[in-house]
């Protein structure tokens, strides 16, 4: 039995013919590539406009700052996340207020419902793992209440909810970090509809100038580099292959371990299609072994496998009384925290690492 990794970093001629015409051109900053990457990964996404920023987080922060949220203000998060989304409402100068979660691990429309008050400016969903959140309940909460939606997409590049997809039901926030579906090492895009936000995008990105020296805002510097964009642009054409070998290899999974008591594969709420970005099973207190012994059992086979995540985001001691952090009960996010697991499902593997995977699993569970 060979190592099968939770992620897997490859690169093709297609990559490596576009960074070399990048470097040939003398042209590594912000320029013609990145230009491109903006136009397909907008057209991927149906929506007028894509920004490319230098990373995910950066994306968060600018869509946050291109809404004008000011301190005082709320922003409704889920806080089963990556600490980005915590971190970059900090920065925002918000205050973070924390609905539930459902069972497919994304945000609880009815919990974010509760917690709207004349202090709330922004919704900001999670599509964990590669599924959307339930958009068409939160976009009319949100267009009840008058409220933005920022969407972390970092996971879900090209997921969609009906014919529409992630990125498209508000500012939409993705990564493109070196473990994501499409990724370029570090790097960020912001796609909108809104053509007023993406002009103020471009003006923060680039320290408030659209004319060199002549600063329309104070601004800063969230450029991406041709060098970076090069790496994702032939990403972009192969997204839709790389997604579909992602849910056959989820599909692969979930049928072979069907059955196992106390385990729950993942399951997709009908009308939203999910990239697969993580697999994630629940190992619930039913289950004849521990998350924990899980995680040992795979280790001396070396199958890979993540905790994403381990606690929530603002239950660090580093968060701890933070001024900016409501302090919203979330039980079943707190379970959640505690049960979830991930196992190896990218593009790279082939049909036999995942049986390898599954009979690593049914072992486990002494099947
Ligand atoms: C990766 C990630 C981010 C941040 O993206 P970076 O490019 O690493 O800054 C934000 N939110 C979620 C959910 C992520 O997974």
């Amino acid at each position: 039995m060979s190592s099968i990794p939770i992620t897997s970093v490859v690169i093709g001629p297609e990559e490596e013919a576009a960074v070399l015409s990048v470097l040939r051109s003398g042209r590594l900053a912000q320029g013609p590539m990145v230009a491109e990457l903006e136009r397909s990964f907008a057209e991927l996404c149906g929506v007028p406009h894509a920004v490319a920023v230098s990373n995910g987080t950066v994306a968060l922060v600018a869509a946050l700052e291109a809404l004008g949220l000011q301190p005082g203000d709320e922003v409704i998060t889920t806080p089963f996340s990556f600490a980005a989304t915590l971190n970059a409402i900090l920065e925002s100068g918000a205050t973070v207020r924390f609905a539930d979660i459902r069972d497919d691990f994304t945000i609880d429309p009815a919990s974010v419902q509760a917690l709207i008050n004349d202090r709330t400016k922004a919704l900001l969903p999670v599509h964990l793992y590669g599924l959307p959140a339930d958009m068409t309940a939160l976009t009319e909460i949100a267009d009840a209440a008058g409220l933005a939606i920022v969407e972390d997409a970092a996971q879900a590049h090209g997921a969609r909810v009906g014919d529409r997809a992630v990125g498209s039901f508000g500012v939409g926030c993705f990564s493109m970090y070196a473990t994501k579906n499409l990724q370029c090492g570090e790097g960020g895009l912001i796609t909108t509809s809104d053509d007023a936000i993406a002009d103020r995008l471009r003006l923060l990105r680039n320290q408030g100038m659209r004319v060199r020296y002549q600063y329309e805002a104070p601004g800063h510097n969230w450029r991406l580099t041709d060098l970076q964009a090069a790496i994702a642009v032939p990403q972009v054409g192969r997204l839709a292959e790389t997604t579909a070998r992602r849910a056959a290899n989820a599909a692969r999974l979930t049928a072979g371990l069907a059955g196992l008591p106390g385990l729950t594969t993942p399951s997709v709420p009908s009308g939203r299609s999910h990239v697969w970005h993580q697999y994630t099973v629940r190992i619930g207190a039913d289950a004849p072994l521990s998350r924990d012994d899980l995680g040992k059992w795979l280790d001396e086979r070396q199958i890979g496998y993540g905790l994403y995540y381990p606690r929530l985001m603002h239950h660090y001691d580093c968060y701890a009384g933070h001024p900016q952090i409501g302090t919203d009960e979330t039980p079943r996010a707190l379970r959640a925290a505690t049960e979830a697991l991930s196992l190896p499902v990218h593009q790279h593997l082939v049909d036999d690492d995942i049986d390898q995977v599954i009979e690593a699993v049914r072992g486990a569970f002494n099947d």
